[in-house]
């Protein structure tokens, strides 16, 4: 079975098809500016050449028919006819309470994501033009959600509330609801597998550490607390994003420099982080750079990134009474030799003891860098969310246990 997996942004598309005889990647690419005058199409056959095209692109719906155009063309395709293509699965950022698990679409499942709008404004109508420009374009073709907060609605009740009054939940759903659920749940069940252990006996901390960043605690298999809140705004500190800080500092700032409630959540989600402490990039590399070359500014920015990632793990620890797996995952966690160190280094008091040599070697396989003696693993492992969402399509779809 071909499955076309897609993640649509407010202005960009991105794709995967996958072969699923064998998991393979026949095909993957990008449209981005969608909406925009000159809108940028990327493609890439495996094994053969990157095709950029530039083209006005006002929508998803043209978005969508320009990928199946190349999939099938003469030259840059990979199908004979899109009807080789026999389920696409849509990357949903925000599910709410109502979903607990990857859904095929149908009437209710729109209905649904269409309601939760009011919660992701960014995000949940980039996937509702993404399922309505494939029925368009592919009519009939099976479509599956699969959904980053899926995942943690396993959380109790003390972990997913916030201590406000009772009414907000009641009647807006003001609770912690988490991302990146995709992955978490991926890496943990990889985690296991490399360990040879039952995931329901292992007490986990994944630190999925990408430009967005957040951590979760699964105990005996199932998410307990994550860090990311009713919105990805919450945790960690992020590439541009302030991650935890007084709620009373938001109304204090508006008052004092007149900002609207969009101007104070820009500031919030596109103006902090990484990128205001340093001052220059919320590109880690370029913090790791700054640092190593002195800069005051880009060593506050990753001491700040680093402490407060340690004390998440500190906080997690104490939420399941003990870890023993790490796993660092995403952008950083599978590429910062430098930040995994700094982190590891000051977990000594949890027996964490860091092998620097297996810290420094880099491939795409899931790893272990703790040392022998460590009472805790520290294992890296690369997350695959488009793999994760081809395999729930294809389960759903076609009724097998993947
Ligand atoms: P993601 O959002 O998962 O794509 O991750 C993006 C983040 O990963 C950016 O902050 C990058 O700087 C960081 N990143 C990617 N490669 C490296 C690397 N080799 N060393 C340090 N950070 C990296």
């Amino acid at each position: 079975m071909k499955v076309l997996v897609i993640n649509s942004g407010s202005s960009s598309l991105k794709y995967q098809l996958y072969d699923m005889t064998n998991e393979s990647v026949l095909a993957k690419g990008l449209v981005e500016r969608i909406g925009m005058d000159s809108s940028i199409l990327t493609h890439k056959p495996t094994g053969g050449e990157t095709i950029t095209e530039v083209s006005e692109i006002l929508e998803h719906n043209t978005a969508i028919r320009k990928v199946l155009d190349k999939l099938v063309h003469k030259e840059q395709g990979v199908l004979k006819s899109v009807t080789e293509i026999e389920a696409v699965g849509h990357r949903v950022v925000h599910g709410g309470e109502y979903f607990k698990e990857s859904m095929i679409v149908d009437r209710v499942a729109k209905e649904k994501i269409r309601e939760l709008i009011d919660l992701a404004p960014l995000h949940n109508p980039a996937a509702m033009m993404g399922i309505n420009a494939t029925e368009a374009n592919m009519p009939g073709v099976a479509q599956v959600v699969v959904v980053d907060t899926a995942f943690h609605q396993t959380m109790p009740e003390k972990a997913y509330l916030y201590a406000i009054p009772r009414v907000l939940y009641n009647k807006y759903k003001v609770r912690r609801y988490g991302a990146h659920g995709t992955s978490h749940q991926y890496v943990s069940r990889i985690a296991a597998e490399f360990l040879k252990k039952p995931i329901k006996d292992l007490k986990i901390i994944t630190c999925h550490i990408g430009n967005g960043g957040s951590l979760t605690a699964i105990l005996n298999g199932i998410s307990v607390d994550t860090s990311m809140g009713m919105t990805p705004l919450e945790g960690l500190m992020m590439g541009t994003r302030s991650g935890d800080l007084d709620p009373a500092i938001v109304p204090y700032v508006m008052n004092k420099e007149d900002l609207t409630v969009n101007e104070v959540n820009s500031m919030l989600n596109k103006h902090s982080g990484l990128l205001a402490i340093s001052g220059i990039s919320s590109d880690m590399r370029e913090i790791t750079d700054g640092r190593a070359a002195g800069d005051p500014n880009c060593t506050l920015a990753f001491d700040m990134y680093e402490y407060r990632l340690r004390k998440y793990i500190g906080a997690y620890a104490a939420a399941m009474n003990g870890v023993d797996v790490i796993v660092f995952t995403a952008g950083i966690g599978e590429n910062s030799i430098i930040v995994r160190e700094a982190v590891c280094e000051n977990l000594t008091y949890l027996g964490v003891e860091l092998d620097k040599s297996l810290n420094a070697i880099r491939n795409d396989d899931p790893r272990r860098i703790s040392s022998s003696n460590s009472k805790v693993e520290v294992l890296v492992i690369p997350t695959n969310e488009e793999l994760v969402i081809a395999r729930d399509t294809y389960r759903l779809i076609s009724g097998t246990q993947a």
